[in-house]
């Protein structure tokens, strides 16, 4: 079923609390926490609490649930008081997804170049 805990997901025992992570922010329906491999000062990832396998597959399945994470985003940037930041969603393998949870990378506290290549 779209939604469901899956076994197998990392982010899925994040929720859980199986895996330990430094969250930053929780909501009813949302979890906000600290990239293991920071690329960025602040670099925090922004997931629902419901596993879809991917951002396109969030906006498809839960637009509400879509529109929390955007929100939580927000959220992010101003608790890390950052003024500029970029928000991303790799979605596929080509674009460097590697975890099959849908996430937003909030990544700021240092200049960002564009275009991301
Ligand atoms: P993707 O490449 O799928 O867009 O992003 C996955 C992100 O999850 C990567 O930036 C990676 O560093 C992060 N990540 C992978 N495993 C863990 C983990 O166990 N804990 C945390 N906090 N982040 C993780
Ligand atoms: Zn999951």
């Amino acid at each position: 079923m779209p939604g469901e805990p899956q076994d197998d997901c990392l982010f899925c025992k994040i929720v859980a609390g199986q895996i330990p992570a430094t969250i930053v922010r929780e909501t009813d329906t949302t979890v906000a926490f600290r990239d293991i491999n920071p690329q960025a000062p602040t670099h925090v990832l922004v997931i629902p609490k419901a596993h879809y396998e991917n951002a396109a597959a969030l906006a498809a399945g839960a637009p509400e649930l879509a529109a929390d994470v955007l929100r939580e985003t927000r959220a992010v940037a101003e608790d890390e008081k950052l003024e500029s930041y970029r928000t991303i969603f790799n979605t596929g393998s080509g674009a460097g997804q590697t975890v099959w949870h849908a996430h937003a990378h909030v990544l700021g506290g240092r200049g960002l170049t564009w275009p991301p290549g």
